[in-house]
């Protein structure tokens, strides 16, 4: 008599981890919600700047407007540029509150900086999101670039420090502006807080999208001149240079 229930089907299958694709629904058995043929497809970031991350058509290069005015921050890092379907998972994440594609671009994103720490890239002090007006954090009820900050902290345990900094009044909507009046609009937007901690701190800012920089470059400068020793980007997509970002 056998004392073990005999079973000879697919056992391992219990032992993986199956789970759905979220961007087509099929089966897969990747650590991520995502199969290898749709996290294939999605829109790597190839040759670009090498400070901005701007797409540019060779590797090694800095644009124009990193030679005419160089930021103040080191380096951005972007796995992606903004177009489909990156662009609808962050809006998707961003405007419906839908935190599974959030989580999942955060999973990768944090898969792509461990991959550059391996390579060399300096792991930073402290990630610092950037923050949200008061006013539209009342009206969407997150900051986009806290939870992904915090999902990166879990990821690759670097501590975040959420208070660092903040905006000190509101800014319209930066989309519609020009980069001249982005960064017009963004003078004097942000201030650091009374207990902030920068002096001789390596720092990475986390944003979702990075369109201009006008936001990065205006906190890169405000963390440096009060003494960061450095200051990196982190983000999940980088826009292509058009008209309005010249
Ligand atoms: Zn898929
Ligand atoms: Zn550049």
């Amino acid at each position: 008599m056998r004392c073990q229930p005999r079973y000879e089907g697919p056992v391992y299958i219990w032992l993986k981890n199956i789970q759905q694709c979220l961007l087509c629904d099929e089966a897969t058995d990747t650590p991520q919600p995502i199969c290898t043929p749709c996290e294939t497809e999605l829109p790597w970031l190839g040759d670009h700047c090498q400070i901005c991350a701007v797409p540019l058509p060779m590797s090694g290069l800095t644009c124009g407007q990193c030679l005419k005015a160089p930021p103040a921050f080191e380096q951005v890092i972007a796995p992606w540029t903004y177009s489909f379907p990156i662009d609808s998972l962050i809006t998707r994440f961003k405007h419906s509150a839908n935190w599974p594609y959030g989580h999942l671009l955060a999973e990768l994103l944090a898969q792509s900086l461990q991959h550059r720490f391996n390579e060399g890239l300096a792991q930073p002090d402290a990630l610092v999101p950037v923050p949200l007006a008061r006013k539209r954090l009342r009206a969407r009820g997150f900051n986009q670039a806290a939870m992904l900050a915090h999902w990166l902290r879990e990821r690759l345990l670097i501590p975040c420090d959420e208070h660092l900094v903040q905006r000190i009044h509101h800014t319209p909507t930066q989309q519609a502006l020009t980069a001249d009046a982005r960064q017009r609009n963004l003078r004097n937007a942000f201030a650091l807080t009374t207990t902030a901690q920068v002096a001789g701190r390596h720092l990475a800012l986390v944003d979702d999208v990075l369109t201009t920089g006008a936001t990065a470059r205006s906190l890169a400068r405000l963390l440096c001149n009060a003494g960061a020793a450095r200051v990196d980007v982190y983000c999940l997509a980088r826009t292509p240079k058009t008209a309005a970002s010249t």
